[in-house]
């Protein structure tokens, strides 16, 4: 403003000047010639007539009176342009003077010409500092010595120059900027101004820019802004370059089609089209860009920024990409309504309450039994609203005994329902806040009527027996532990009695199990009957117990005989008669064990006893008992190394055809009898180890030994005598007899015809079908199987029925019963005819007596063996009989049979 004015002002002034100057320098020419031709007019006039010389001199006249007041009016005007001219001067020095900015102006020859006040302030000067004929130049070198200037004098004109002008940092603070202008003239002006302020409120706007812009920088939210005018971006923050994969350059000074694919420009445009036009400047809204290959969601905020003018300038554009808060929220609301549909169909019933006010938040489906309403309508009510009063009160307290304990809280009882009053299991749960206060009561209400009903019957069928319903084994040690709880240190006495039903093997196999399962029936409640208050169990197949107080043995003895009475009546099932026995071991507490095992042990041992006694025999437990228990285990220990240590061995007995003298029978053969040398014990007899390697399955083993030791020695005999070898039921049910028995008679070379097994009925009574298949094929080798000890056992002639034995070997408990009771004899005498009906040969074993042997003689008994033949004895013994070393052929004529 203030050039231009200075400049208007130069093209007034430099006219003016030149016309002055042209009128002063043609006056004094004007006024010589004047001059001249008045006073001594010019030698070509002298020819002249007067009147010419008149005309001249009145033209003369009138010439230089019109030249005097031209010269006049031009002094005049002169004047008046002159005082024009100071008072303009004047004018425009004041208004120079007055300016806020400093002038300085220099002329074609770069001399000071003009400082105005504002510059000799702005720079400490006076006018007495500016020279006559200082130049620009000097000027400059007179700041440089006050420090106002540091660059040379040509770099300060150059910078003065350039637009932005050179800028003096004063040395008290202030800036100051100088522009430096030609003028037509050749001369030059300058400007200073004081931009102190200025530069201070820039350097604050460039720092707060900064600022603002390392702020949008850091900001999560993609920032973008753009001019409306053009559609360019002209900034980008860092969120945005890293959504956009383009780096900020790329950005700015681009318009979104020159970035964007054409898609996801238009959603941009008419997002940015919408913001315009929204009559508040702003406009949010979510839109799909392409990224890639890949589509993502946009949440947008546009803002229009408007200048002064109210016209909209720039458009700010805030954008997050929520595709992944978006799927997550799908992903939360699909969880949200499953984990609802879950809660909502659990078979408990869950409500959850408020614990500030007690209301109720959720409640499923299960839970409107209880609320007695649906679910919907018991949000946001109390247990007061829902329920009775009574109810209510005891709900509440329960609620805030849970709420107290701050934990689960678990009970068991009663609730009301539609369906009747049910057995609930209720779990209250309290959830803490963040700051660990109660905040939701949890409460889940399980039905467990049913399950308790089922429990109880499952307790019931674990502790009964599901035949007699009698308590079972485990009910009776539990009774016993109870029994022993409550007597000791009092003195009192009890009594266990551990019963084995006799029989009952017989009965299963003669009449079938279902009239074996109805003997037990009616034992259970025989015994129940006689019990008198005392526990009745039945501990296993045949085994009952039974626990009796009182004082002792004298009370266990009393029931057990009475027992024993009971069960000797017969029980009629289904139309028939069938008997059964007892055996019974009795301890007693306190003196026969401490513990409930221990007592039922000792019982066990008893009965064990009392078998071993007589069937149908009372033992009452001695502390010996024991000690044969441990000895029996000792003893197992010893006889399973017993083969390896060659302590077995095997005695032979002779068998002879039945005469009346020893003389006339002929041996037909041997039987094998198993003999253990102990070590220690000496000889152990076979009654004792046998059973014992039965029960162990040692007899698989043991019986493989013998059975091949028996065909190896006889295969030896020169004489093709029989040999007779027993099997254990045990080897028919554990091992492959027939196998064995076809292998050690190929690998001994023994003729099958020479093998006889002995067998008792327990081989068809463990398993009828399976013994007799094994018998079959047994007989198929060629081998002959004879009935042992028959008579002694239930000897079901059903079994002489079903197999076709080759021989029967009678019990020697009758033969020594002969002469001594009449039954023996007519028992021996059916069994010959039996045997001969069946065309099976008859053993009589255990002859002792010249009259036995006359005796069977005269029935018909084919084969008699007994220690009046010939005890067992190695066979050494018998060398002659078996045709060795020429023995002694006046024994026994020998022929085979
Ligand atoms: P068992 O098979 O009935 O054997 C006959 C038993 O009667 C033998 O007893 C024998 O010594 C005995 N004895 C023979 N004659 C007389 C006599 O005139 N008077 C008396 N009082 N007894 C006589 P042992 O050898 O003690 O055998 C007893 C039982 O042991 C056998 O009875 C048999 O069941 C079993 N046993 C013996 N050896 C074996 C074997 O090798 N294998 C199998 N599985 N059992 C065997
Ligand atoms: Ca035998
Ligand atoms: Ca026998």
């Amino acid at each position: 403003m203030v050039g231009k004015n200075w400049q208007a002002g130069g093209k007034d002034l430099i006219p003016a000047q030149a016309f002055v100057c042209l009128v002063v320098t043609a006056a004094p020419v004007q006024a010589a010639w004047a001059l001249s031709d008045n006073f001594a007019p010019p030698s070509y006039l002298g020819s002249i007539d007067p009147n010419t010389v008149w005309e001249l001199l009145i033209g003369g006249i009138v010439v230089c009176s019109f030249l005097g007041a031209v010269a006049l009016w031009i002094y005049t005007a002169l004047r008046r342009f002159k005082r024009t001219q100071l008072r303009r001067s004047a004018f425009v020095s004041s208004a120079l003077n007055n300016l806020s900015h400093g002038v300085m102006m220099t002329n074609a020859q770069n001399r000071v010409v003009f400082c105005n006040d504002r510059f000799f302030e702005i720079y400490g000067l006076t006018r007495a500092d500016i020279s006559k004929d200082m130049t620009g130049r000097d000027l400059i070198e007179l700041r440089r010595k006050r420090g106002q200037v540091i660059v040379s004098f040509a770099e300060f004109v150059r910078q003065a120059r350039e637009p932005e002008g050179y800028v003096t940092e004063l040395p008290d603070g202030r800036s100051v900027i100088t522009k430096l202008f030609k003028l037509p003239n050749g001369g030059t002006i300058g400007t200073h101004e004081d931009c102190t302020e200025q530069r201070r409120l820039s350097r604050q706007l460039a720092s707060t820019k900064q600022f603002l812009e390392s702020v949008l920088d850091n900001v999560p939210v993609c920032v973008a802004a753009k001019n409306i005018d053009d559609g360019r971006y002209i900034f980008a923050n860092r969120a945005f370059e890293r959504f956009s994969r383009l780096s900020r350059d790329a950005i700015v000074g681009k318009r979104a089609n020159e970035i964007f694919r054409p898609e996801t420009t238009a959603s941009i445009e008419a997002a940015d089209q919408a913001a315009v036009n929204s009559p508040d400047g702003q406009f949010s809204s979510e839109f799909e860009v392409e990224r890639g290959s890949e589509r993502r969601v946009l949440s947008s905020m546009r803002v229009i920024a408007r200048n002064d003018k109210n016209q909209p300038e720039f458009l700010i554009a805030l954008f997050d990409d929520i595709t992944d808060r978006r799927s997550l929220s799908h992903e939360l609301e699909s969880t949200k309504k499953f984990l609802e549909l879950v809660v909502d169909n659990i078979p408990v019933s869950l409500i959850v309450e408020r614990v500030s006010d007690g209301r109720y938040l959720l409640a499923n489906r299960s839970a409107e039994a209880i609320l007695n309403r649906r679910r919907e309508d018991a949000t946001g009510l109390t247990a007061s609203d829902i329920f009775n009063p009574r109810e209510a009160k005891l709900i509440i307290a329960r609620d805030e005994a849970a709420i107290k304990k701050r934990g689960l809280l678990v009970e068991e009882h009663p609730i009301s329902t539609k369906d009747g009053l049910r057995l609930f299991l209720t779990r209250r749960m309290t959830v803490l806040d963040e700051a660990g206060d109660p905040q939701y009561l949890i409460k889940t209400h399980e039905d467990v009527t049913d399950r308790r009903q089922t429990e109880s019957r499952m307790a019931h069928m674990a502790y009964h027996d599901g035949l007699t319903d009698l308590p079972n084994r485990a009910a009776f040690l539990q009774a016993l532990s109870q029994m022993i709880e409550a007597c000791e240190g009092t003195g009192e006495e009890f009594a266990v009695l551990s019963l084995d039903l006799d029989g009952l093997k017989e009965v299963n196999d003669v009449f079938g199990h279902a009239t074996g399962d109805k003997v037990l029936i009616e034992v259970a409640h025989r015994l129940l009957a006689s019990a008198r208050g005392g526990v009745v169990a039945r501990l296993s197949g045949d085994e009952f117990g039974l626990i009796i107080d009182g004082r002792q043995p004298v009370a266990g003895m009393l029931l057990a005989e009475q027992l024993a009475e009971a069960l000797t009546k017969e029980f009629q099932i289904d139309g028939k008669s069938v008997r059964a026995g007892v055996t019974t071991g009795i301890s007693v507490f306190p003196h026969n064990g401490a513990d409930a095992a221990s007592l039922l042990a000792n019982a066990g041992a008893a009965l064990f006893r009392a078998k071993a006694k007589s069937r149908g025999s009372i033992s009452i437990y001695e502390p010996e008992m024991d000690q044969q228990i441990r000895d029996r285990r000792v003893l197992h220990q010893d006889l399973s190394l017993a083969i390896k240590n060659g302590e077995l061995s095997l005695y032979y007995q002779p068998q002879a055809m039945s005469r009346h003298t020893v003389a006339a029978s002929e041996i037909i053969g041997f039987e094998a009898l198993a003999r253990w040398l102990h070590p220690v014990r000496g000889f152990v007899p076979p009654s004792d180890f046998i059973p014992l390697a039965e029960e162990s399955g040692l007899i698989v083993e043991m019986g493989e030994w013998i059975l091949r030791e028996a065909c190896r020695e006889a295969a030896s005999w020169p004489l093709p005598l029989q040999i007779a070898v027993n099997l254990s039921p045990a080897q028919f049910m554990h091992g492959d007899v027939v196998s064995l028995v076809h292998s050690i008679l190929l690998e001994t070379g023994l003729s099958p015809g020479r093998l006889e097994l002995e067998i008792t009925e327990g081989v068809l009574i463990e398993d009828f079908d399976r013994g007799l298949a094994l018998l079959r094929r047994l007989k198929a080798l060629g081998v002959r199987i004879s009935m042992d000890d028959f008579g002694s056992g239930y000897s079901s002639l059903s079994y002489l029925q079903a197999f076709p034995f080759d021989k029967i070997k009678i019990d020697r408990a009758f033969v020594i019963n002969l002469g001594r009771n009449p039954q023996s004899a007519a028992i021996i005498r059916a069994v010959i005819g039996l045997g001969h009906g069946l065309e099976m040969s008859i053993v009589a074993e255990g002859v002792e007596t010249q009259e036995q042997l006359g005796f069977l003689a005269d029935e018909g008994c084919d084969v008699v063996q007994g220690y009046f033949l010939g005890k067992p004895l190695p066979i050494g013994q018998y060398a002659a009989m078996v045709g060795r070393n020429g023995g002694n052929t006046s024994e026994p004529a020998r022929k085979t049979g």
